[in-house]
């Protein structure tokens, strides 16, 4: 189908797939096996400009005008999770990291920090979760006080992606308690920053070439300059603003590992031949793959044009960011299920990429709010739109 993409949406989306298929696609079972970074695909991609899509020109990046890049990292990240759905993350979660600079810093901060991301010489990460603030982020505990040009950060970040490997962390601490929510800011830390230390790697279930690890700060100190916008108290309206730019790409890593799965199984399919004939004469296969494909189509429709929409500059779309993520989600773990059940017993031996597919399908229902809070964030705008006369 003909998405009206840019000829830059087309290239990136090129570049992406030549990436995923020559380069990703001999080593994915090999990350997953022994839970490794990529730094050698971060390395190609660093090589085909693909970590600055979505961001702007004048920052090292590709982007122009109002267009915020995001259709461009929906297809790039789209194109590596039909391949692997893990390896993908280096550059999404890069993404994640660098969109709270993008969303809130002051132009010097941008100017010194996004062109080494953009080139890809710097990945970074997003620092939001806490052991005891998951889906309740406002419960955060990690403080940072201000001692003369210096904020003081104590505290830990759990489950953060690209931690360890990154160099650039976007870090959310509370700088005053009584405020609330209203009360937390948001950091640029470096890597090598005195206090600040990593958690040993979370064994997962699936997404193992990505590291996910905790951010521990014990003391550490950060210049107040890194306070991103220079002013205190909107650590979590960046940190809310960054995840509704960023829910459609993590709704793109779940399309891609959906149609990843639909495109392997079919082939597998084709071949597999019981009662005298290929599985794929049978009904009951033809209309789960019919099931799924169909899924999967509608979901990149609401992907492509929720993300063209904010490329175009739209103001407001945290209800069909929280859509595109939910619904995507969903459809990877539904697809990948049933991908799993037309291999049969060999789609649950790692021999096939299957049971992979699944295990990194799952992740998409739970990060960067669980599916419980993608319908709470759609049912709250609903029922805003509506009340207010604005009826779909
Ligand atoms: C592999 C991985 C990578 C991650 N990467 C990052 C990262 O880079 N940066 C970052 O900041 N975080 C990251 N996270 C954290 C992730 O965003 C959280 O795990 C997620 O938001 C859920 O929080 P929780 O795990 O504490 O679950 P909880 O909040 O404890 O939720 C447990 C259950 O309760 C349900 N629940 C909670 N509140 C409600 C409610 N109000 N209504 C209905 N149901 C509710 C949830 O849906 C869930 O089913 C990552 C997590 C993982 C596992």
């Amino acid at each position: 189908m003909d998405y009206f993409l840019s000829e830059v949406n087309l290239e990136v989306r090129q570049l992406a797939r030549e990436i995923a298929e020559n380069e990703i696609r001999p080593v994915r079972a090999k990350y997953d096996e022994e839970e490794k970074f990529p730094w050698d695909i971060v390395a190609k991609l660093r090589e085909a400009g693909l970590f600055g899509v979505y961001i702007p020109a004048e920052f090292g990046g590709m982007t122009e005008g109002v267009d915020k890049g995001i259709t461009n990292l929906v297809l790039a990240t789209e194109e590596m999770s039909k391949v692997c759905g893990g390896i993908s993350l280096c550059l999404a979660a890069t993404a994640l990291g660098t969109l709270p600079i993008l969303v809130g810093a002051t132009v010097e901060q941008k100017k010194k920090y996004l062109p080494k991301i953009a080139s890809g010489e710097h990945l970074s990460a997003f620092g939001l979760t806490e052991p005891d603030a998951g889906s309740d982020a406002g419960a955060m505990k990690t403080t940072a006080v201000k001692k003369g040009a210096k904020y003081v950060l104590n505290g830990t970040k759990q489950f953060i992606t690209n931690a360890g490997e990154a160099q650039i962390y976007t870090v959310m601490a509370v700088t005053d308690k009584s405020r609330g929510s209203r009360g937390v800011s948001c950091f640029i830390v470096e890597k090598d920053t005195p206090g600040f230390t990593f958690g040993p790697h979370e064994k997962k279930m699936g997404i193992r070439a990505s590291a996910t690890r905790q951010l521990i700060f014990d003391n550490c100190e950060v210049p107040a300059e890194n306070i991103v916008g220079g002013k205190e108290g909107f650590g979590f309206i960046h940190a809310l603003e960054t995840l509704n730019y960023s829910r459609p790409g993590v709704a793109s890593q779940a399309l891609g590992i959906a149609q990843g799965a639909i495109n392997e199984i079919i082939p597998y399919a084709h071949e597999r031949k019981q009662f005298g004939q290929s599985i794929t004469s049978f009904q009951a296969i033809q209309h789960m793959l019919a099931n799924m494909q169909s899924q999967v189509e509608a979901v990149r429709a609401l992907v492509y044009s929720t993300s063209k929409w904010i490329d175009s500059g739209a103001k407001k779309f945290s209800k069909e960011s929280a859509m595109c993520k939910l619904l995507a989600s969903e459809a990877a773990m539904s697809v990948t299920t049933d991908a799993v059940q037309i291999a049969g017993g060999y789609g649950y031996t790692r021999e096939y990429p299957f049971e992979k597919f699944m295990r990194d399908a799952k992740i998409t229902q739970l990060y960067e709010g669980t599916s419980q809070i993608q319908r709470n964030e759609i049912a709250a705008g609903i029922i805003r739109d509506v009340v207010a006369g604005k009826n779909a």
